[in-house]
């Protein structure tokens, strides 16, 4: 993927105009800290694009990025950091479910991104199944596998794969940019 230009547009909380455009939409989600923000960088080549953090469940809106002035990649609030406060944790589910489940948007894909080394989570299989209930295209993207020891490596992504069922699984590491091509070519 070429990518000629990159911009964040701004952040969401509800429907928004700049949603209103035929541009395609590709959302990014997955437990905070999993890397979503590290995962969007990675792909457009600019570290400091999406903001990147060590303290969990800090963005609290949806991030909207312009690639190449034809489509949005959508940054959306972590979910399942457990130190949030409930008022919090209210206030990102709605968010989120907001525009994945009750706008009229149409995603071209929702890429999840997991921890590699956690694999999904109780959270991540409950949001895939309410994204297949919405029958959304979702490719799974188990991030920092610059982590896993080569001796588990294998076990660890087959045991991934059994668990997220049909879907399309991407090994991938933000930090040293592996699986790059293979994800845009999933999301492009
Ligand atoms: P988000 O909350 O899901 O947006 O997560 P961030 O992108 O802010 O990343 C959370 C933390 O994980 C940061 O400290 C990142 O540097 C780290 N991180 C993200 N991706 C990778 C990766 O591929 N490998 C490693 N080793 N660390 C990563």
């Amino acid at each position: 993927m070429n990518i000629k230009s990159a911009k964040f547009i701004k952040g969401i909380v509800k429907p928004d105009v700049s949603l209103e455009n035929d541009l395609l939409q590709i959302a990014f989600i997955g437990r905070s800290n999993a890397g979503k923000s590290s995962v969007i960088n990675s792909l457009a080549g600019d570290k400091k694009l999406a903001r990147t953090s060590n303290s969990p469940g800090r963005t609290q809106q949806i991030n909207l990025f312009l690639i190449n002035d034809s489509f949005y990649l959508l940054d959306l609030p972590g979910y399942g950091y457990a130190k949030a406060p409930e008022k919090i944790k209210e206030l990102l589910k709605n968010i989120i479910y907001g525009y994945l489940f009750e706008s009229q948007y149409v995603q071209k894909k929702v890429v999840l991104i997991i921890d590699s080394r956690i694999g999904p989570t109780k959270l991540d299989l409950e949001m895939i199944d309410l994204l297949e209930q919405h029958k959304k295209n979702i490719v799974v993207v188990a991030n920092k596998v610059d982590k896993i020891k080569s001796s588990v490596y294998q076990k660890r992504i087959k045991n991934i794969r059994e668990k997220i069922g049909k879907h399309t699984l991407i090994p991938y590491s933000a930090e040293k940019k592996t699986g790059t091509e293979e994800l845009w070519s999933e999301i492009s």
